[in-house]
């Protein structure tokens, strides 16, 4: 059985053919699924009835069964999902500030490893690595909330969500071929984000492979020691080993970097904590996003106060470094990353 989701256009022109049937069928069978949002063999009325049944015998169409939206005030709403073997996962679908546009931000693991310590997700670990279908069709649900719903349009897909993508490496790469390509989900390179903790060896095999798609590393701290004690991993890739490899994947892609730093109370709020970022970023390209962390049952962090942000944020002003506070979205719905899945368990 193949997972529809999890194969490209010329994957399906080649089984159609090695089946007999003929080639021209994967561009209607993609229409219907990837243009019309339609999945059901039996409604993509220009397939003769044999072909259509071939689909039914031989495609799982979805991989993803809803269990539950949360619907925050702000606009957020937050998806959990069953998987085909009973494991659950979140997708967030954010507003963005224009009106009718939206961003998804998709998971790729079940749990994860990494244990970074404000963060949800981590508590349990990983079970298991999404398949390339189920991170595509992520996506393919939300947009087809998005239309249903008449909410507008899905502008932007960020790979924030369960687990460290760059320990998913095969499944992200399929899954951002499919998203991007202009035959299926057609989400413009620019308008895709895969955001990492920093695995070091990943990050210019990344640039090699997709020297358009975003990039985000989540720093949180300029220091050290500090930034040990907040992410484990940063034990094994510290802050010296993940500057090199940012140099050398901006030289190689010339792309600006997003520095992920999530602001948590009386940790790395101080002015010496924003002197360590600056001497820890040098003169690399990058622009900042600062993001109250979000409150995490059963972890002690909390959110920075406004004003602390908002000296950071001059602080690094003064050095004419780009960068923005994130408002901190769906804390009424437990947006924070793992949060509903592991309230929900
Ligand atoms: S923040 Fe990301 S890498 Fe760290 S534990 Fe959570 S999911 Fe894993």
């Amino acid at each position: 059985m193949y997972s529809f989701k999890g194969i490209n256009k010329s994957d399906l022109t080649e089984i159609l053919v090695e089946n007999s049937f003929p080639s021209f069928r994967s561009d209607q069978i993609f229409n219907w699924v990837y243009n019309n949002l339609v999945i059901k063999p039996d409604l993509m009325r220009n397939l003769p009835g044999e072909l259509q049944k071939f689909l039914v015998n031989n495609f799982l169409m979805e991989n993803l069964k809803l269990i539950k939206v949360n619907k925050s005030r702000d606009g957020t709403s937050k998806f959990l999902w069953e998987l085909n073997d009973g494991e659950r996962v979140e997708t967030v679908l954010i507003p963005q500030s224009k009106e009718e546009r939206f961003t998804v931000c998709i998971s790729v693991q079940v749990g994860c490893d990494l244990g970074c310590n404000f963060c949800a997700t981590g508590l349990n670990g990983c079970k298991r690595n999404l398949t390339t279908a189920e991170i595509v069709d992520q996506v393919w649900q939300i947009s087809r909330y998005i239309d249903k719903n008449n909410l507008g349009e899905l502008r932007n897909v960020v790979y924030m969500g369960m687990g460290e993508p760059f320990l998913n490496y095969d499944n992200l790469k399929k899954s951002i071929r499919i998203i991007n390509s202009e035959k299926a989900l057609n989400i413009g390179s620019r308008r895709i984000t895969v955001s990492t903790v920093g695995i070091v060896p990943k990050i210019l095999e990344f640039g090699r492979d997709f020297d358009q798609i975003g990039l985000a590393v989540s720093i949180h701290s300029g220091d050290n020691d500090k930034r040990d004690k907040l992410m484990p991993i940063n034990k094994k890739y510290d802050l010296n080993a993940i500057k090199s490899a940012l140099k050398d994947y901006y030289k190689l892609t010339s792309r600006r970097i997003t520095i992920e730093y999530l602001m948590i109370s009386g940790f790395n709020d101080s002015i010496r904590d924003a002197k360590k970022l600056v001497d820890w970023l040098g003169n690399m390209n990058v622009f900042i996003n600062l993001i109250p962390a979000n409150p995490v049952d059963g972890l002690a962090h909390k959110p920075s106060p406004e004003n602390k942000i908002k000296n950071f944020k001059k602080y690094l002003d003064n050095f004419n470094i780009p960068v923005q506070i994130r408002a901190s979205m769906g804390e009424d719905v437990t947006a924070a990353c793992g949060q509903l899945r592991l309230r929900e368990e």
